[in-house]
């Protein structure tokens, strides 16, 4: 019995996101990542997707391991915390990440913080733990191998080769090699990028791309990016500093991630480079640099605000030039076009990945993948991260670099059993996913809104509004739909005022802001809860939904 292994994705198998997996063997079990998902933008009201956590009660989990600090991987930390006692193992960087997450739940919870570092062990229950180095698209990222009763699993986390990394930290091709030849019972590979030939490249492979753009501008030069890519803020940043342009982290994660950043020595920007967004007016528009957020068109983050000058301090004019430097991801397509033609209409130049190298993948490749196939030669191997037919193709890729492994393929909710009988999918537990609204701590419904608590407790009004594709005007009186409100004096009296507040939060808006039904229907939201926290003290989830005619 005590060397039967499991391991139970929870979540990022069969989709992008909210990565998640149970490792269990005898009485020990510990939880590797707890990651969230983004919505789509048009799932307004949503802020994060996390995985159900149901199935953590089946085990006494005593550790949760952190492979590095994206999102994806980190984001759900403070929903997960609360379901275990134990440490939360991660590098440096990452735990510094977790911190911020972790304010609300008092100092109790942040003393269960443990630094570890790459070649480190560290022992929980009947477990072994090492970390390994990895490269990947945010500095201090770390593979971690388990050595269970039943045997190692190694789980790469996310990953790819750079041979130049920007902070001269390598891949342990060495350790990897090393364990693969004491033999691997398990790997667990990061299966996103499996569809690309070829290797990502590094890091640095931007740099040229953006010192064209750097001598080419005439103006300002604003960057939108995932707020967790320090790697290209150092790459920005020093060109600044060659080109002698003033530098200014505009929107919140950018922020708050390049302080956090510099503290600990990830981020080194020299005296006299870095303005406050708030001193940028007063540098003529040819000594900026912005790096911003937004790249996915987010209607709360900075790019999108600045695209149709409606933000506090950043603004665009004919010669400036926005490059939207990351990866579209799936989805938000419509958002980031809209963006796109909000910067034209401001006069300025945009440059995306289809026109400058300016973007570089953090997952591996497939050469990059069969490498690490090849250096370990596992038993079996379980593709993760990935939607499934990532993960299918990276099974096909295992069985051509090593016909002696044995793949399972799984998604999220599968048991994978390795016992006398070998490895394979041996029952399927419940696991999906919980919305979560960000304006409060708990979750506010399922997948598609039904009947839970924060719905039931404070309601939901959904105010439907035709407007005029041509002039953003209203076409007709607002409707507005509720669901899960005491219907009595007082309430319905709030909710005959709410077309009347659509009407002016409409007429408030520039043309353009109104004809972008991703904008406008986060302006209609935001006034909307202000509206009900004020009046009545309710937060309602609100949902607008926007008809262009
Ligand atoms: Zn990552
Ligand atoms: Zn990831």
């Amino acid at each position: 019995m005590s060397n039967v292994l499991e391991l139970i994705p929870l979540g990022g198998l069969g989709e992008f996101g909210m990565n998640m997996m149970v490792v269990a063997c005898g009485d020990t079990a510990i939880l590797v990542d707890a990651g969230v998902m983004f919505p789509e933008p048009d799932l307004l009201g949503v802020d994060l997707i996390i995985p159900d956590l149901r199935q953590l009660a089946r085990y006494r989990i005593q550790a949760l391991v952190l492979t590095h600090g994206h999102e994806d991987h980190i984001g759900a930390v403070p929903h997960v915390v609360p379901h275990f006692d134990g440490p939360i193992l991660g590098t440096k960087l990452t735990l510094a990440l977790v911190e911020p997450k972790l304010e609300q739940q008092g100092p109790e919870m942040r003393a269960r913080l443990r630094e570890v570092k790459p070649r480190e062990r560290v022992t929980i229950g009947s477990f072994t733990l090492e970390f390994l180095r990895v490269t990947h698209s945010i500095p201090d990222c770390v593979a971690v191998a388990i050595h269970t009763p039943a045997g190692v699993v190694l789980h790469t986390g996310d990953f790819k080769i750079d041979q130049t990394p920007l902070d001269g930290e390598h891949v342990d091709f060495h350790r990897f090699a090393q364990l693969g030849s004491e033999g691997v019972l398990v790997l667990l590979g990061d299966s996103t990028n499996v569809e690309r030939k070829g290797f990502s490249g590094s890091e640095r492979d931007v740099t040229d791309g953006f010192e064209e753009v750097f001598t080419s501008a005439r103006g300002r030069i604003v960057v939108a990016m995932f707020s967790s890519s320090l790697y290209r803020m150092q790459i920005l940043v020093d060109l600044a500093d060659q080109f002698d342009r003033k530098v200014a982290f505009v929107g919140r994660g950018v922020m708050e991630n390049s302080q956090i950043a510099q503290r600990l020595g990830y981020l080194r920007i020299p005296p006299g480079v870095q303005v406050r967004d708030s001193e940028l007016r007063e540098y003529p528009q040819q000594d900026v640099v912005c790096i911003c957020t937004g790249s996915q068109g987010e209607p709360q983050a900075a790019l999108p605000r600045i695209a149709i000058n409606d933000h506090r301090h950043a603004r665009l004019d004919v010669d400036d030039v926005v490059v939207f430097s990351a990866r579209e991801i799936p989805g938000n397509e419509k958002a980031i076009g809209r963006v796109m033609n909000h910067v034209a209409r401001r006069g300025a130049d945009i440059i995306h990945e289809g026109i400058k190298h300016i973007h570089v993948s953090g997952h591996g490749s497939e050469e990059e993948l069969q490498l690490m196939l090849s250096l370990v030669r596992p038993r079996f191997f379980v593709p993760i991260h990935g939607e499934y037919r990532q993960l299918a193709r990276h099974a096909r890729v295992a069985r051509m670099v090593s016909p002696g492994t044995k793949v399972v393929l799984a998604e999220n909710g599968d048991v994978i059993r390795f016992d006398e009988e070998g490895g394979r999918v041996a029952e399927k537990v419940a696991a999906g996913r919980i919305l979560i609204d960000g304006t409060r701590s708990g979750e506010v419904g399922d997948e598609v809104l039904r009947d839970r608590r924060h719905l039931a407790g404070d309601g939901l009004v959904v105010p439907v509004v035709a407007i005029s594709r041509q002039s953003g005007m209203l076409e007709e009186t607002p409707d507005v739909i509720t669901r899960g409100f005491v219907l009595d004096a007082r309430t319905e009296a709030l909710l005959k005022e709410i077309p009347g507040l659509v009407g002016s939060t409409i007429e408030s808006a520039s043309v353009e802001e109104r004809t972008d039904p991703g904008l406008i229907k986060e302006k209609i939201r935001v006034d909307l809860q202000r509206f009900f926290r004020k009046r009545s003290g309710l937060r309602p989830f609100v949902l607008p939904v926007v008809m262009e005619i």
